[in-house]
C-alpha cells in the first residue's frame, strides 16, 4: 500500500505567480508545492490493484504522470473549492485505459458545484459535438457514516473550514467480520445490486446536510489578513457549521522564519539528488493505516475527534504561521497533533510563508511537514475479506 503526497500547497501553488521571495525562489524542491491532494494505491481482497484520489487539484494531470498513476477508481472529494475540484477533467483518461467509469464521493453541495461546473460531464447529451468527456458517477457521503471500498473503511469526518461544513477522511483496512456478518452482508449485496451499499447514504447525506449559502460557496485567500482576535466560537454563529471546539486559541504566535526579501536561510541542498521523482519514502513499511487526512480545516466539532484516535498518520492543514479564518495556522495544528497524538503528524496545505527546512527545524520528530512527492509506504495488503460493496464488481 501506498500513500502519497501529490501536492502539499495552498490554493495558489508555491511558488506563487510573480513573488520572488525566499521559498517561491528556493532551490529545495521540498519548497515547490502543487495542490493539496493524495494517492493511494493498494491490493483490494480480490488481488486487483486500486487507487482512491483524495480530491481532484488543477495539477492533477502532472501528479499523475509525476507519480505514474494508472489508473483512478474513486475520488473522495472534501469540499467544493477550486484548489481541489479542478483537476476533475483529467480523469476522463483513466476511463479510456479501464473502460469504466469513476466513483466520486463528495457532500450534496461537493457534488451540486461539480454539476455545476462540469456541466459538459454531467449532462454531456446537450455537448455540441460528441466530445470525450469523463465518466464519473456521483455518490453522497455523509460525516460519520462509513463507507466501505475495495476493502478499506473510509470514515467521512466533519470538519470546519470557516464556515463552511466540508469533510476530511479517515481511512483504514475494513476489519475481519464474524463468518455470519459476512453472510448477512453478502446476502444484502445481493438484494440491492452494485450500487445499493451506497443509496442508504444518498438519503441520509440529502437529508442532514443542507446546501451551504451561496457565499460561502466561493475561493478563499490565502493571503487574508491576519486576524488574531477570531475565536473559534465565531463559527457557531453560522445556520450551516455545527458549533465546534477546537484547540485553544491563546498561544503566541511562533515566530516566522525571514521570508520576504530575505535571502534563504535553508543549507544549500543538492538539487540533482532531490527531486520531486528521487525523493525516497520516508517512512517505508512503517504502519500509515489508520489514517485521517484533514485538510483546508479551522475547526473540529466536537464528535470528530473520536474518529481521531488510534492513527498512525495525521495530515493536517497548517496553511501558515498567521492566523487565518479559514484555516488552521501552524500552532493550531501542532496543538491538533498533541492532543490526537498519532505515530506521526504531517503538515500539508501550506503557503509560500513556510519553507520547509527551516519550518522542520522547530518541529518534534513526530511532527513533519509533508512534500510534494512524500510517499508513505506499508507492506500490509488488504486484509483477506469478503468485499461487502459492489465496487469489486469493476475490471
Ligand atoms: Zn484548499
Ligand atoms: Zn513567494
Ligand atoms: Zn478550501
Amino acid at each position: 500500500m501506498r500513500f502519497t503526497f501529490l501536492g502539499t500547497g495552498t490554493s495558489s501553488g508555491v511558488p506563487v505567480i510573480a513573488c520572488d521571495c525566499a521559498v517561491c525562489t528556493s532551490t529545495d524542491p521540498r519548497d515547490n508545492r502543487l495542490r493539496c491532494g493524495a494517492a493511494l494505491e493498494f491490493t483490494d481482497p480480490r488481488g486487483r490493484p486500486r487507487t482512491v484520489l483524495i480530491d481532484a487539484t488543477p495539477d492533477l494531470r502532472q501528479q499523475a504522470l509525476r507519480h505514474k498513476l494508472a489508473r483512478c477508481d474513486a475520488i473522495l472529494f472534501t469540499h467544493n473549492h477550486v484548489d481541489h475540484t479542478f483537476g476533475l477533467d483529467e480523469v476522463r483518461r483513466f476511463n479510456a485505459v479501464q473502460h469504466s467509469p469513476i466513483d466520486i464521493f463528495g457532500e450534496p453541495h461537493t457534488l451540486e458545484h461539480l454539476r455545476r461546473v462540469y456541466g459538459h460531464i454531467f449532462d454531456a447529451a446537450r455537448n455540441v459535438n460528441d466530445s470525450f468527456v469523463a465518466s464519473v458517477i456521483p455518490r453522497v457521503i455523509e460525516p460519520g457514516v462509513p463507507l466501505e471500498l475495495y476493502g478499506l473503511k473510509i470514515t467521512p469526518l466533519r470538519f470546519l473550514h470557516g464556515k463552511l461544513p466540508i469533510l476530511g477522511f479517515r481511512i483504514e483496512w475494513a476489519q475481519e467480520k464474524p463468518a455470519a456478518a459476512q453472510a448477512d452482508e453478502g446476502a444484502q449485496d445481493t438484494r440491492l445490486g452494485e450500487a445499493g451499499h451506497l443509496e442508504s447514504h444518498r438519503h441520509a447525506g440529502i437529508a442532514t446536510n443542507p446546501l451551504p449559502p451561496a457565499s460561502t460557496a466561493h475561493w478563499w485567500n490565502d493571503d487574508a489578513p491576519e486576524q488574531p482576535t477570531r475565536t473559534n466560537d465565531e463559527h457557531a454563529g453560522s445556520p450551516a457549521a455545527p458549533r465546534a471546539s477546537t484547540v485553544p486559541d491563546n498561544t503566541p504566535a511562533r515566530t516566522p522564519p525571514t521570508v520576504s526579501g530575505a535571502p534563504a536561510s535553508t543549507p544549500p541542498i543538492d538539487t540533482d539528488a532531490l527531486t520531486p521523482e528521487s525523493l525516497k519514502p520516508a517512512h517505508t513499511d512503517a504502519p500509515v493505516l489508520p489514517l485521517a487526512y484533514c485538510t483546508d480545516v479551522s475547526a473540529i466539532p466536537p464528535e470528530t475527534w473520536q474518529h481521531l484516535d488510534d492513527l498512525n498518520v495525521l495530515a493536517i492543514d497548517a496553511l501558515r504561521y498567521r492566523r487565518h479564518p479559514t484555516h488552521f495556522c501552524f500552532n493550531q495544528a501542532i496543538e491538533v497533533a498533541q492532543r490526537v497524538r498519532p505515530r506521526q503528524t504531517y503538515f500539508i496545505h501550506m503557503t509560500h510563508d513556510i519553507a520547509h527546512a527551516d519550518a522542520e527545524q522547530s518541529l518534534p520528530d513526530e511532527i513533519r511537514l509533508a512534500y510534494d512527492g512524500l510517499v508513505l509506504t506499508e507492506r500490509t495488503s488488504a486484509p483477506d475479506v469478503p468485499l461487502t460493496s459492489g465496487f469489486g464488481e469493476r475490471p
